[in-house]
């Protein structure tokens, strides 16, 4: 999901729609804005994407120098209107809106016991059980209140909290999801990612910190560090796909660091006699061109990617993920025929997508496909707010890099190893990025076992 955030500017419905438009492609479901006047809250949320949801007469009934907005793919809870953020409620403190990206790991025991409690749930949303501890607590400030409701909670969360005059910023200790903050004139802003600041023109100040609270309000701008301190576990995959490459993610050009990752993979998985190296796009664009730049081999445009469909892997439905594949990428035979060709791409999850593009790129005459990916063989599912599929589903978790080669039928498939995923990165220690997907160590002990929680 994307999360975007304004305070202290009087088109700051206008903006965040703005802001959400370059979050788009971290969650295509749902969008939502939710705006302060001061006094209430307006809430705006639908299916669909941003620019077809907030016509200028939405914006209009959104009124007020302060709003959040949030994107939505599902993880946790299904592909519905009553789990679109930012959630909004009226409770005995006043209005809250929050719009959260990440995904908590204990989100069903707490709903258990709170539902057993007599509390009423409006959606399957994992944050919502974060709206009932506010709620609940008895503490005198929003911010301490949040602070009671968000040490009860395990996971990822990078989340924002909008009241009548106050807006919240909270990163998990673990910094899994991304934040940062900005400044545009006299008002802050908060994004998911850098490209959102680019597009309002608003100044890149810093990224919060894992753990770190921010309260805006009209006495300025507040942060404080009120959990438990803990390792770092930024998601290393925010890096191999998820961010957008113009952002500046966890410290470093998500461009550089998807070109880096090329270089490394050149490295590691030559494919010595290639005649070109061309790249699955969007997503294994920049591997691509760094994996050419290594080796030397012509980079060339093999697949052309149609605009007018999504990131087919974000559709819900595995039918509509299957059709996607075809809708989605063609290819280009006068570069292809009679060529000995090396295909990047960032991931295979179940394999369909890869084994499809080996078959275009086949049908359209080339004599070899060498299938090279910019991350190691995604093992495990996620937890923590990327949308990866059951244990079962994931094609490396029951097969080996050549059972895989064999099932996509690519000649050749090579990955990046963990270990060069991690110096890709800047990762030095190997202690400051989550890799639970390709490494199975998941930060928050208790999935290291059996009972790991299902996701939808
Ligand atoms: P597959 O056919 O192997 O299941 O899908 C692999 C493709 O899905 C890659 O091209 C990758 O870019 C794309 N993809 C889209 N979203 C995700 C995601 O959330 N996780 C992973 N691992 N891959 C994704
Ligand atoms: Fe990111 Fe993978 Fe960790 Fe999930 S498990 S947070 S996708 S690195
Ligand atoms: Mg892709």
């Amino acid at each position: 999901c994307g999360i975007f955030g304004i305070v202290g500017h009087p088109e700051a419905s206008n903006l965040t729609y703005l802001g959400l438009h370059a979050l788009q492609h971290r969650g295509q479901e749902s969008a939502g804005i939710v705006a302060s006047d001061g006094h209430s809250l307006q809430a705006h949320r639908e299916m669909g994407l941003v620019a077809d949801i907030f016509t200028a007469p939405v914006l209009e009934k959104l009124p007020g120098g302060a709003a959040i907005g949030h994107v939505r793919y599902s993880t946790a809870g299904g592909s519905q209107l009553k789990n679109a953020q930012p959630l909004s409620v009226e409770y005995v403190g006043g209005h809250m809106a929050v719009a959260h990206n990440g995904n908590l790991v204990n989100a069903q025991e707490l709903r258990t016991a709170l539902e057993a409690d007599g509390a009423i749930f409006q959606s399957d949303a994992d944050t919502e059980v974060v709206v009932h501890f506010i709620a609940r607590s008895k503490q005198p400030t929003f911010e301490q209140k949040a602070v009671e409701a968000l040490s009860k909670v395990k996971g990822a969360y990078s989340i924002l909290f909008l009241t009548e005059n106050k807006l919240v910023a909270v990163r998990d200790p673990y910094g899994f999801r991304p934040l940062v903050l900005g400044k545009l004139k006299n008002s802050w802003v908060l994004a998911s990612e850098t490209t959102a600041l680019d597009l309002i023109e608003a100044e890149f100040i810093r990224e919060l910190e894992a753990g770190e609270m921010v309260v805006i309000d009209e006495t300025g701008l507040h942060s404080s560090q009120p959990f438990q301190p803990t390792r770092l576990g930024r998601c290393i995959f925010e890096h191999v796909y998820f961010a957008k490459p113009d952002s500046v993610l966890f410290g470093t050009s998500v461009y550089e660091t998807r070109k880096e990752l090329g270089r490394q993979l050149a490295k590691e998985q030559p494919a010595p006699g290639a005649d070109l190296v061309i790249a699955v796009p969007d997503s294994g664009v920049p591997a691509a061109i760094g994996y050419a730049q290594e080796s030397g081999i012509p980079y060339d445009v093999g697949l052309i990617r149609s605009h007018y469909v999504g990131r087919t892997f974000i559709e819900p439905q595995q039918s509509i993920r299957h059709f996607g594949v075809k809708l989605k990428l063609s290819a280009v035979r006068q570069v292809l025929k009679g060529k000995r060709v090396v295909v990047v791409d960032d991931s295979i999850v179940r394999g369909t997508t890869s084994r499809k593009i080996v078959k275009m790129l086949k049908a359209a005459g080339a004599v070899e496909v060498h299938l090279r990916i910019s991350s190691p063989p995604t093992q495990w599912p996620c937890y923590y707010g990327i949308d990866t599929p059951s244990r079962q589903e994931l094609i490396a978790s029951s097969h080996s890099v050549e059972e895989i080669a064999r099932y996509v039928t690519a000649d050749t498939l090579g990955y990046i190893s963990l270990d060069g995923l991690g110096t890709a990165v800047g990762d030095r220690e190997r202690t400051t990025f989550c890799t639970a997907c390709f490494s199975g160590k998941y930060l928050t002990g208790e999935l290291n076992n059996a009972s790991a929680p299902s996701t939808e």
